[in-house]
């Protein structure tokens, strides 16, 4: 059966878009369905790690990212309550030798629909998937302004992030992590932090942890990941203070939020890391979050995202069997998401488990590590593709 489209991609996010851009420019025809006319802030990843960055490049994105506005930041201080326990040069110390980059996300979405639209893809925005159904060919049923239509292709990608209709539709089984982490965070202008490094700020005692993100001229990302029970989740303008306060008695500077001004909405979401066993099926591949949703906690989305949107386009291209190319990127995809997932559970394990197992992890690990950092494994910074083996773990955990 002939179809209009070789690649129809369900959510215009990072992920669709990376992806739409970079088939489109190889001559494939491209439809991206986006249900957004103008991109707001949801409250997502802006900070990427320098494995991240590398994805950018290898898609050829970084130009968008440049028009959107993006920031680098070459430090990464890492504080223990108030207390620096570390202040590491990202550049020369990572495997890929490149900064964090921060971008607001809205307007990095914005950025590289357009070059996907600029490449040929045709983007229809303010349009839903309402569903997909795997095939030979696959097909989306879309809906635009009342009007509902079946469209086939090659290959349905469902690229609509942490709840994608695609997925659920598709019934994909999803597997999720029993965990009580949550992340709250919110936009701020004005605030007085060092513009070249990301801050992380640890409490060991509460098992929280504080994330700023610089984003140039004085607008900064915040982040605080909490468990579950210890308070509410922040929700709406009438949280802030409380917000300010938590983010204070983790060990963050009250001289930050002095002058500092909420520019965006405040909201709260579950960390628990959510994936699907091998996203391929019957010409339906998943990428991004709709793949594999992991801990924002350790801010690997955005890099995850991109990794699956390059790994499809390399396995498409060197096929022409795109059957065969769409399990081949699944297995693929499985290697590095569950590699960084268990990278992932040893950090939340060793950083933010609050009391005695706790407490007694962590002075057993980190003398070890402060002696020979090379014990922690560098996957944040380098990405899941180094061994996540048993050994590591023993390693990490100072129990060799
Ligand atoms: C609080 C929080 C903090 C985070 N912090 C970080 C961080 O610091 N660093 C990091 O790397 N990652 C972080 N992440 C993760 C990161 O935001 C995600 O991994 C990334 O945005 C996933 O991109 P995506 O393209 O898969 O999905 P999304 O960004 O969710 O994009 C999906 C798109 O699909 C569209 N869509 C959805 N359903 C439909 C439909 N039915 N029809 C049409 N369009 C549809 C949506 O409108 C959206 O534009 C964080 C996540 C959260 C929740």
């Amino acid at each position: 059966m002939s179809t209009t489209y070789d690649v129809a991609i369900a959510g215009g996010g990072l992920g669709g878009a990376a992806l739409a851009k970079n088939m489109a420019e190889q001559g494939a025809r491209v439809l991206v369905i986006e249900h957004e006319r103008q991109f707001k802030d949801r409250v997502r990843g802006e900070a990427m790690f320098p494995w991240g960055y590398a994805e950018v490049r290898a898609l050829g994105v970084a130009d968008c990212l440049a028009e959107a506005g993006r920031h680098h930041l070459n430090w990464f201080d890492l504080y223990v309550s108030s207390n620096r326990a570390d202040h590491r040069e990202v550049v020369p110390s990572t495997t890929h030798q490149l900064p964090f980059l921060t971008c607001y996300h809205p307007a990095a979405q914005e950025s590289l629909l357009k070059g996907a639209a600029a490449a040929g893809a045709t983007v229809r925005r303010g349009a839903a998937v309402r569903e997909v159904r795997p095939g030979t060919p696959p097909a989306m049923i879309v809906e635009e302004d009342g009007h509902v239509e079946t469209i086939s292709a090659r290959m349905v990608v469902g690229a609509g992030g942490r709840s994608c209709v695609a997925r659920s539709s598709a019934r994909f089984p999803v597997q999720r992590d029993l965990d009580d982490m949550m992340i709250a965070g919110i936009l701020f202008e004005n605030m007085p932090a060092a513009e070249d490094t990301l801050q992380g700020v640890n409490d060991f005692a509460l098992g929280q942890l504080v994330v700023i993100a610089p984003q140039g001229g004085g607008r900064v990302r915040m982040y605080l990941c909490y468990h579950d029970a210890t308070q509410p989740r922040f929700q709406g303008a009438n949280d802030l203070a409380r917000f300010v306060k938590s983010c204070e008695k983790a060990g963050a500077a009250s001289t930050l939020f002095e002058d500092a001004r909420q520019i965006g909405p405040l909201a709260t979401f579950s960390c628990a890391h959510s994936w699907v066993v091998h996203p391929y099926r019957d010409g339906v591949a998943l990428v991004g979050d709709s793949a594999t949703s992991s801990d924002p906690t350790w801010g690997q989305g955005l890099s995850l995202t991109l990794r699956d949107a390059r790994v499809l386009r390399d396995h498409l291209l060197s096929s022409s069997d795109w059957d065969a190319a769409g399990h081949a990127y699944a297995a693929e995809h499985d290697g590095y998401a569950s590699r960084l997932h268990t990278f992932n559970r040893w950090f939340t394990e060793m950083f933010l488990s609050a009391g005695p197992d706790g407490d007694a992890r962590r002075a057993r690990a980190m003398p070890l590590i402060a002696e020979d950092p090379s014990r922690q494994p560098d996957s944040l910074f380098a990405g899941p593709d180094l061994p996540a083996d048993e050994a590591t773990r023993k390693r990490f955990f100072g129990e060799d």
